[in-house]
């Protein structure tokens, strides 16, 4: 057998990242998408001793798992790698996806998960779900400017301009920038010679208020005939906030640090509403949060389904009014405002101070007095806090430890230590944030660094909830809390990126001498 040779393959298992697996010859075949189930002739591209690549030359019994994917480019795009997959399957899909890792990675026994873990939170419609969509814009072979997106691990744009997954009305702005574009002779940005002007168009909804926000992108600082372009673009009905964000850098990040507001608002408005975690309905609640949101401001990209995992976290927080809650990794304040509803006080942790500024700004929209947010690493501002406020650090000097990691944080009211790090002095409140009932962490796919981990469990906290965006960190991360006193209470995926195969978790854990 050697490269470029058709082989017949059974496709009997799905490896994480969606792609097909099947055996021939002893060996081990990896078939971008093939879905299992599939018995498909399948053309090498790469072939190693024990393992090769191939991609699917022709669907000789397609599975049963099947569907017809509504968007004609989804094999191109990278965007959605399991659109041929019935939504039902997909789930299953995601579901043992997460199962695999806490047993494999985790070390936890597979008939212990079977007991803690509970079925993934589906989505009603898998389609437009998306709040946000970043179009890169490009120039095609006839010179007109071209939004759509980047092509499979290339930076070559596919023209389309309605995903499927976000709304319909990006077709619109997207036809009315290149409009602008071609009418005013204003150039694609090339990444290849730096040359050349728009570079992405961000775009983001508020499912509940309707309203929308633009960014444009700009290799530059000013928008030539700007007016006419505005002009188009505040037709749209629900228009709240035009923006010109400048990024001059040779980088692969989409946002230049610079963002200036050139109509309407700098930001949308959109709200969270609780749900009802009783059965699988999820019924809307009146309790809310109003969250403001800049170009910048990270913000859930589905925000039907954030409803239910931030429910589900809430409710396996278990807070009756009193308690002392962190929120780690906390972004905007998202979960933190939620928590704050319902707990004594929260600390809210955040890396990005952009976000932190969203944050304490959306405390205050919603009157909520009881939260505080922290600029900082999480693995820096925690063992800090714990280090000055139990370990007999001098409060309101700086120690030795908190020069060396540089930890700076802000507080909101003022009542921080010199060098900035947070005490556990509030007027108001007389719990113990050295101790606290709860610990909330969200982290990046990355996971927890070792140092939050290792002041969590000096933290002793009564419940952990851990939100993952990673369920192979999260396992990892699961181990270390349960080696260190704490019992996997309940796991609970949610499905926030239908088509996809990334899948979020909730996970709830009790120190275990209670
Ligand atoms: N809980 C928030 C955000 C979760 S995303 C929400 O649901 O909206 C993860 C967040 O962690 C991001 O905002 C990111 O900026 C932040 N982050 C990344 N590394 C961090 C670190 N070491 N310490 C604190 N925050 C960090």
């Amino acid at each position: 057998m050697q490269k470029n040779d058709i082989v017949e393959l059974e496709i009997t298992d799905m490896g994480v990242g969606g792609e097909g697996i099947g055996k021939a010859d002893g060996l081990t075949f990896f078939v971008k998408d093939a879905i299992i189930g599939d018995r498909i002739l399948a053309h090498i591209t790469k072939l190693k001793k024990t393992y090769g690549y191939a991609r699917v030359e022709e669907l000789v019994k397609p599975s049963d798992l099947r569907c017809e994917p509504r968007c004609p480019q989804h094999r191109r795009c990278g965007g959605c790698q399991i659109q041929a997959m019935a939504p039902g399957a997909q789930l299953q899909f995601k579901q043992q996806k997460v199962r695999g890792n806490l047993i494999r990675l985790g070390g936890f026994a597979a008939d212990f998960i079977d007991t803690v873990m509970e079925p993934i939170v589906g989505m009603d419609e898998p389609y437009r779900y998306r709040n946000k969509a970043q179009f890169p814009i490009g120039t095609d072979r006839e010179g007109n400017p071209v939004a759509g997106f980047y092509a499979a691990r290339t930076h070559s744009i596919i023209p389309v301009t309605d995903c499927l997954l976000g709304v319909e009305e990006n077709r619109a702005i997207l036809e009315m920038v290149l409009a602008y574009m071609k009418e005013n002779g204003v150039r694609a940005y090339d990444e290849t010679t730096g040359k050349g002007l728009i570079r992405h168009v961000l775009i983001r909804y508020g499912f509940t208020t309707k309203e929308f926000m633009v960014a444009l992108v700009i290799n530059g600082r000013k928008l030539p005939a700007q007016d006419k372009l505005v002009e188009q673009l505040c037709t749209i009905p629900g228009m709240k906030s035009i923006s010109v964000n400048s990024n001059q850098e040779n980088t692969n990040v989409i946002l230049g640090e610079q963002t200036i507001c050139i109509w309407g608002e700098p930001y949308i408005t959109d709200y969270i509403h609780l749900r009802d975690c009783s059965d699988d309905r999820f019924a809307l609640t009146d309790t809310a949060v109003a969250f403001q949101i800049s170009p910048q401001s990270f913000y859930q990209v589905n925000p039907v389904q954030t409803e239910k995992l931030y429910s589900l976290a809430l409710e396996y927080a278990g807070l009756t009014g009193t308690e002392s809650v962190w929120d780690l990794y906390c972004g905007i304040g998202t979960i933190s405002l939620f928590l704050a509803q319902k707990a004594g006080q929260v600390y809210g942790v955040e890396i990005v101070p952009q976000a932190i500024e969203d944050a304490k700004r959306n405390a205050a929209l919603n009157g909520i007095t009881n939260a505080q947010f922290f600029v900082g690493k999480a693995e820096e501002v925690l063992p800090e806090f714990y280090a000055r406020n139990v370990s007999g650090a001098v409060s309101g000097g700086e120690t030795d430890n908190a020069k060396e990691s540089g930890v700076r944080c802000q507080g909101t009211n003022g009542d921080e230590a010199v060098s900035g790090i947070p005490t556990a002095r509030t007027d108001t409140f007389v719990g113990d944030m050295s101790h606290p009932d709860v610990i909330v962490v969200d982290p990046p796919r990355k996971g927890c660094d070792q140092a939050c981990l290792d002041t969590m469990l000096k933290m002793q906290p009564e419940r952990i909830v851990y939100v993952s965006c990673d369920s192979a960190t999260l396992a990892r991360d699961l181990r270390i809390l349960c080696d260190g006193g704490y019992e996997l209470k309940r796991v609970r995926p949610v499905d926030q990126f239908g088509h996809t195969v990334h899948v979020e978790v909730v996970c709830c854990l009790h120190r275990v001498d209670l």
